[in-house]
């Protein structure tokens, strides 16, 4: 079994006018549980873009996307965004943390949305932060916080609803080289933990070294290396 696939997946932007792009031609991809890939590519290559498709965030012109075997193109809208909310974790370069609630509550209110009781909630995400080292940061907003703390509490949030695919997109990139070392190192703890699949975008091939395999993304399809 396979948490995600992409099978021939297209994807082409301003078609049939000038400035036409094909970023995504026949691209695979298959992940196996607890499988972390790097994916890396030049700026403009279409990485964010796979990410979306991956996501079931934006819908490509041709092919299929399969998460936890699940065939994802066909769903309606509604199916898709209830697939993506139980399946699927997402991290930003930017944290994208509500600035308003503190660390505890941007955990905890993904998994209200999704249903679960406020005191289950608020334990796991206590849980989360704890496993993170930002245990003692849960009562603090955002900007109170430092640029690492921010993606730790960041990492919770995506791995709130118990996903199996962590998507992620320069996870690390805001942050100077010390403190992306450390909080790559805290991520990748959290996905052997937790036993998620993962495709994390990073330029530093360092970085991307420590994962299972590499994947560069070139000419719309993703080649081993
Ligand atoms: P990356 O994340 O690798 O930098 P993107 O997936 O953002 O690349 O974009 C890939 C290519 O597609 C780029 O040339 C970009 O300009 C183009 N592109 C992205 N989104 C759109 C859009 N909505 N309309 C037109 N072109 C787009
Ligand atoms: P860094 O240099 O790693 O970005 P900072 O200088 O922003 O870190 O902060 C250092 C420590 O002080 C961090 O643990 C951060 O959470 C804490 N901190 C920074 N500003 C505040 C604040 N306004 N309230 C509470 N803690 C803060």
């Amino acid at each position: 079994e396979t948490v995600l696939e992409l099978r021939g997946i297209a994807k082409v932007y301003l078609k049939g006018q000038p400035g036409e792009v094909r970023v995504l031609d026949a691209l695979d991809l298959a992940l196996a549980p607890g499988e972390v890939a790097g994916l890396v590519a030049p700026s403009g290559a279409g990485k964010s873009t796979l990410l979306h498709i991956a996501g079931l965030l934006d819908r490509a012109d041709a092919g299929q996307v399969l998460i936890s075997g699940r065939e994802a193109t066909g769903l309606p809208d509604g199916e898709r965004t209830a697939l993506r909310r139980t399946e699927v974790g997402f991290i930003y370069q930017f944290h994208h943390l509500l600035p308003e609630f503190t660390a505890l509550e941007n955990v905890v209110l993904p998994q209200l949305a999704a249903g679960v009781g406020r005191a289950t909630a608020e334990a796991r995400a206590r849980a989360l932060l704890g496993q993170v080292g930002v245990a003692a940061r849960a009562d603090h907003r955002p900007a109170a916080l430092s640029g690492g703390e921010q993606q730790r509490v960041a990492f919770c949030r995506a791995l709130a609803n118990g996903p199996r695919l962590l998507l992620a997109d320069e996870p690390t990139g805001n942050l100077d080289p010390a403190t992306a070392d450390q909080v790559f190192h805290v991520l990748m703890q959290l996905v052997r933990e937790t036993g998620l699949s993962a495709l994390i975008a990073t330029h530093n091939l360092e970085i991307a070294g420590r994962m299972d395999r590499v994947l560069r993304l070139e000419n719309g399809r993703l080649i081993a290396g």
